[in-house]
């Protein structure tokens, strides 16, 4: 309940240090820099919760608009902490928690929901496609082999997402690591409803995949997606689903470690990486996917301006991915993105997750960039 956070609250002191990142002074906040309003920003969304609490102003889908453009990519928390101590996000996905209890979301929202409770997927497809594409790149079904892959809704049914799906689970299986899908039984692991609110789902969603987990004697999973490496990590666990989780780029530094991986070679590229909100940020793996790259012969690795905890959510986070509530134009996270990528003198932006790759892919199309700069997941670049 959000009487639950009245001290973060009121503890909030409006000093506005959660829109920008400490060190590199750049705008942070993916939703505050789309729209300008406080109301778009942690330090906006905090005083309107305090409104709400107080009975000032009552929840309504218009309000709400506002709130679900957070991508929950928790900047803000990063920002707050070093300056004040707050955990705004927290109060924020109250909020999104109390509009889903009081039906008050907008129409985007409540038809994402929709379609997850009906289909199992935002997709609208049926649960027998969801392992078609592993079937075609020939990863077996998951039969007590070591390693669950766990492939998630976008690399289940996404066609960019697919062959990133496909790529993952080569480099994986050609270091070595043995591996199996659930195809048709895998279902969606929630993260994405708990994150605009929808609780209730996310615990059937958890429970379910936690009974079939430990029915089908699962004990160590790899994650396509930081989205589902997240849930199941940190989120799991409180309904009993306590496993070894690695994200892939965590497999394949530990192959590259264990001399099991032989990363290929890029011809003189040079690469800037983006941070994922849920692998970077939210788990703080920064790491990882740079061992990785750097691994990779010719490939020279640059920074964005914005990177590791400072680094810009690409706009696909909270459900933002599916409702689109975030938008387009010029100042959307993903073109600003890619902008920061060229002016790094990057020629690739490799990325560790399908929502990121899709957001970036689209922005170089509406930057007109095609001919300078490309986006690939590290599977498809190591
Ligand atoms: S940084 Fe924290 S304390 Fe400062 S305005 Fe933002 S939420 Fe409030
Ligand atoms: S989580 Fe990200 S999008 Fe949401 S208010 Fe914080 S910085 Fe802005």
């Amino acid at each position: 309940m959000l009487a639950d956070y009245r001290d973060t609250i009121y503890h909030c002191l409006k000093c506005g240090a959660c829109r920008h990142a400490y060190e590199v002074y750049e705008p942070i906040c993916p939703s505050g820099m789309k729209y300008g309003f406080d109301s778009h920003y942690a330090i906006g969304r905090i005083s309107l919760a305090r409104a709400v609490l107080n009975q000032e102003v009552p929840i309504d889908a218009e309000l709400m608009r506002r709130i679900y453009t957070c991508t929950s990519c928790g900047a803000c928390d990063e920002q707050c902490h070093e300056a004040v101590g707050v955990d705004p996000l927290q109060v924020i996905e109250e909020l999104k928690w109390e509009a889903v209890e009081s039906g008050m979301i907008p129409p985007e929202v409540r038809d994402y929901l929709k379609h997850m409770n009906v289909h199992g997927n935002p997709y609208l497809l049926p649960q027998e496609e969801r392992g078609a594409w592993a079937s075609v790149a020939g990863v077996p079904q998951f039969d007590g082999q070591e390693y669950l892959f766990y492939v998630g809704d976008v690399g289940s049914y996404d066609e960019r997402g697919q062959k990133i799906a496909a790529a993952v689970a080569a480099k994986l299986m050609g270091c070595g690591l043995e591996l199996g899908v659930l195809g048709a039984r895998e279902m969606s692991d929630g993260n994405e409803v708990n994150r605009v609110g929808e609780r209730g789902l996310f615990e059937y969603l958890a429970k379910a995949n936690i009974e079939q987990f430990d029915e089908l004697g699962v004990t160590k999973i790899i994650t396509l997606s930081p989205h589902a490496y997240h849930a199941f990590r940190n989120d799991y666990p409180q309904w009993g689903g306590r496993y070894e989780v690695m994200h892939y780029t965590q497999a394949l530094a530990q192959a590259l470690e264990q001399g099991k991986l032989t990363a290929g070679e890029a011809r003189d590229q040079r690469v800037a990486f983006h941070d994922p909100c849920f692998l970077g940020r939210h788990n703080a793996e920064y790491d990882a996917p740079r061992l990785v790259l750097e691994a990779v012969e010719g490939l020279e690795l640059v920074e964005m301006e914005r990177n590791r905890n400072n680094a810009l959510c690409c706009g696909g986070g909270g459900g933002n991915f599916f409702t689109d509530l975030l938008g387009a134009g010029p100042l959307s996270p993903s073109r600003v993105r890619v902008r920061e990528a060229v002016e790094a003198g990057a020629q690739v932006i490799a990325t560790a997750c399908p929502k990121c790759f899709n957001m970036l892919d689209e922005a170089i199309k509406a930057e007109n960039l095609e001919d300078s700069l490309t986006v690939r997941d590290i599977a498809q670049i190591a």
